[in-house]
């Protein structure tokens, strides 16, 4: 299992490596986040041994068991679902990263409950590129707002946006839903907000992502394989 892990894991950086290469952009530009949910620990393990620090979860109570167990290594801790109210201080407490802020009142909890003795939290702002009335995140021009609110509250430090679109198998698809995070990312960028990350990029769309701009991918399966 390990062997695997390893394999599978220097196999997904060789392809993110060799897209950024095809599409003009440098290698180090584009960061990896292991996506651990559905996972067994000894997974998280052995990507961690052969040299993976950061590893995002969707879901509080199997992330809590994960980061207590694993607590004496230096893992980088991503919270990536959706977040409910009442989740809202664990969170703050236990995760350096949230990538699925989208709302005020979100912002303003994580803002509050992130302990003072920890470095502000890096959050993204999760925006729905693809229009459907189901999904979480922002419609785009409820972005640059809460961008604003964000950058105006201490303990936490706006990063960048993220994007989970519909699933699409038509390449060129996948990278106008990337192209138009993109282009919301550039203009906040031009308004004055300093953001260094877009989050964008799962298993089976990575390639459209990174040739669209993606500063970090979110890879699962192509890592440990299918989850329970
Ligand atoms: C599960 C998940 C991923 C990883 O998906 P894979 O298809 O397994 O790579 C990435 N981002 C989010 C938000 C997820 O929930």
């Amino acid at each position: 299992m390990t062997m695997t892990i390893r394999t599978q894991l220097a196999a997904v950086k060789k392809r993110i490596a060799d897209y950024a290469e095809k599409y003009g952009r440098k290698a180090d530009s584009v960061h990896l986040l292991a996506v651990s949910k559905g996972q067994p620990i000894e997974k998280i393990e052995a990507a961690f041994q052969a040299g993976q620090p950061d590893f995002g979860e969707n879901y509080l109570q199997e992330a809590l068991s994960k980061i207590d167990r694993l607590a004496h290594k230096a893992i980088t801790w991503h919270f990536i679902g959706p977040v409910q109210s009442n989740k809202t201080r664990k969170i703050a407490e236990h995760f350096a990263w949230v990538h699925s802020v989208d709302n005020k009142k979100i912002a303003t909890r994580l803002n509050d409950q992130r302990p003072s003795h920890l470095p502000p939290l890096n959050i993204c702002i999760e925006v729905n590129v693809s229009n459907e009335s189901s999904k979480s995140g922002v419609r785009a021009e409820e972005v640059l707002p809460l961008a604003r609110y964000c950058m105006g509250l201490p303990n936490i430090k706006l990063r960048g946006l993220m994007t989970i679109p519909a699933p699409q198998k038509d390449f060129a698809a996948q990278r106008q839903s990337f192209h138009a995070l993109f282009l919301l990312w550039q203009r906040l960028r031009e308004q004055g907000c300093e953001l260094d990350t877009l989050s964008m990029g799962m298993s089976d769309d990575f390639e459209a992502a990174i040739a669209e701009g993606s500063t970090l991918v979110r890879i699962g399966t192509a890592i440990f394989g299918s989850r329970a």
